[in-house]
C-alpha cells in the first residue's frame, strides 16, 4: 500500500481488481458477484437499500443497537415506510414476534438485519431469521455483515441472504475506506424495478464496468491492494482458520475478563466483538482513555445509553495473543487506578493470564 499509486485503468491493476473480485465471492460464498465501494460501511448499508428499493416501500428493521437504529434512519430519510423492531440493546431476538410482525405486513418489501451488532457485541441467529423471512414474505434480506463476514461463517447464498455488506477495516483488518456489497438474483431482479434514485452508488452500473473488467469511476488503488493482500493471506490460511481463531479470541477474552469481574453484557455474545460491564464506580469512558495513554491499548466504550457503562474489545482480525495479554493486566490496572482502591486481586489477574493462556495455547495468531 506505501509502493507508488497504480493508475486504475492499467493492465497491472486490473489484474488485482479481478483478482479482489474472485477473493471475496468466495468469502461472501455467493453465487453472484461482490461490488467494491470507495466509502466507509455505512456506504453500502446505503447501497443496499437505494438499490433494491423505491420511495414507499414497506422495509422491517431489526433494531438491536446503533447500527440497526442507522439503517431505520436512512430508510426514513429515503421516505420508506419503515417498520421499527426495536429490541433491548443486548437482547436476543424473539423469533416468534417477528414471525408475526413480518405475517402484519403483507406489502413488506425488505427486512434489515446485522449479523452482528457491533454496538452492543450481540450476534443475530441470521439463518434463522433468513428462513423465517422466506417463509412468511416476499421481502429481501438484508445483512449487514461489517462485523462478520471474514470473521464467521455467513455464506451468503446457502443462508437465503439477498444483500450482504462488508467493511474494510472491521473484520478485513484494513484501513478504513472500502466497503463490499453483494446482491442475490432475486436482488439484481428487484434492482432493474427500484426507483430510489442513484447514480454514485448505482450498483447495475458499477457491476457492468465490472464485467468489462473495470471499476466505474476512478478505484482507490492503494487501498484495493491492500485488499489483494489480505484476500491473499486469508487463502493461504483458510478461512476455516480466521473463524476458529475468533472464536478462541472470544472465548479467552470473556473468561478472562470474568476473572477480573468483568460481566459479559450481550445475551449472545458476538465473535467477533465482547461487550463488558465493569464494577460499579469506574467509568468506562475514563477507562478507554486511561489504556489509551497508559499503555497505547484501543479499546471502545459504549454509545449512547451505554455511555461510560460498558466497554468494547474488538477481537477480529490480526490480533495476537501478546496484545490480549497485555490488555487483560493494562484493564486490571486501569480498574484499580482509576478506582482507587483494588478493585481487581493480585491473585485475580494471576488466574486470568492464566486463564488466557490456557485458552490460547492452541491458537496463534495466523499473520505475522
Ligand atoms: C462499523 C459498523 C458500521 C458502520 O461502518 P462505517 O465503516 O463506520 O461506516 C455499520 N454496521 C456495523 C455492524 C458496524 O460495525
Amino acid at each position: 500500500m506505501s509502493g507508488p499509486v497504480l493508475h486504475h485503468r492499467t493492465r497491472n491493476f486490473e489484474d488485482i481488481l479481478q483478482k479482489s473480485w474472485a477473493g471475496l465471492k468466495k468469502i461472501f460464498a455467493t453465487e453472484t458477484s461482490v461490488q467494491i465501494l470507495a466509502g466507509t460501511g455505512s456506504l453500502a448499508m446505503e447501497a443496499s437499500l437505494v438499490n433494491v428499493l423505491s420511495e414507499g416501500d414497506e422495509v422491517l428493521v431489526i433494531n438491536g443497537g446503533k447500527f440497526g437504529e442507522r439503517w431505520a434512519e436512512m430508510g426514513k430519510r429515503y421516505k420508506l415506510h419503515v417498520h421499527d423492531l426495536k429490541l433491548e440493546w443486548g437482547e436476543a431476538i424473539d423469533l416468534k414476534e417477528l414471525q408475526n410482525q413480518i405475517r402484519k405486513a403483507p406489502q413488506l418489501k425488505a427486512v434489515t438485519c446485522q449479523a452482528c451488532e457491533t454496538s452492543s457485541g450481540t450476534v443475530f441467529p441470521v439463518q434463522e431469521i433468513s428462513r423465517i423471512v422466506k417463509e412468511n414474505s416476499k421481502a429481501l434480506f438484508l445483512v449487514d455483515g461489517i462485523t462478520a463476514v471474514g470473521a464467521m461463517k455467513m455464506p451468503m447464498s446457502d443462508w437465503g441472504i439477498d444483500v450482504l455488506i462488508a467493511g474494510s477495516q472491521k473484520a478485513l483488518m484494513l484501513p478504513t475506506g472500502l466497503s463490499f456489497i453483494s446482491l442475490s438474483k432475486a436482488a439484481w431482479s428487484a434492482n432493474s424495478q427500484a426507483k430510489l434514485p442513484r447514480y454514485y452508488l448505482d450498483l447495475a452500473q458499477e457491476k457492468a464496468a465490472n464485467d468489462k473488467g473495470q471499476s466505474f469511476v476512478s478505484a482507490p488503488t492503494p487501498l484495493i491492494l491492500g485488499l489483494n493482500a489480505v484476500l491473499q493471506k486469508i487463502e493461504s490460511v483458510g478461512i476455516e482458520r480466521l473463524y476458529e481463531r475468533c472464536n478462541a479470541l472470544q472465548n479467552s477474552t470473556l473468561t478472562a475478563c470474568a476473572e477480573l469481574g468483568l460481566k459479559t453484557f450481550s445475551k449472545i455474545p458476538s465473535p467477533t466483538v465482547s461487550a463488558l460491564t465493569v464494577p460499579t464506580g469506574v467509568d468506562t469512558t475514563e477507562l478507554q482513555v486511561w489504556l489509551e495513554e497508559n499503555h497505547n491499548i484501543t479499546i471502545m466504550g459504549g454509545q449512547d445509553h451505554l455511555k461510560s457503562k460498558i466497554i468494547r474489545i474488538g477481537h477480529m482480525g490480526d490480533i495476537h495473543n501478546d496484545d490480549m495479554k497485555a490488555l487483560i493486566a493494562g484493564l486490571a490496572e486501569g480498574l484499580n487506578a482509576l478506582s482507587g482502591r483494588e478493585t481487581v486481586s493480585t491473585t485475580a489477574v494471576q488466574a486470568a493470564q492464566t486463564t488466557l493462556e490456557k485458552s490460547l495455547r492452541n491458537s496463534e495468531a495466523l499473520f505475522r
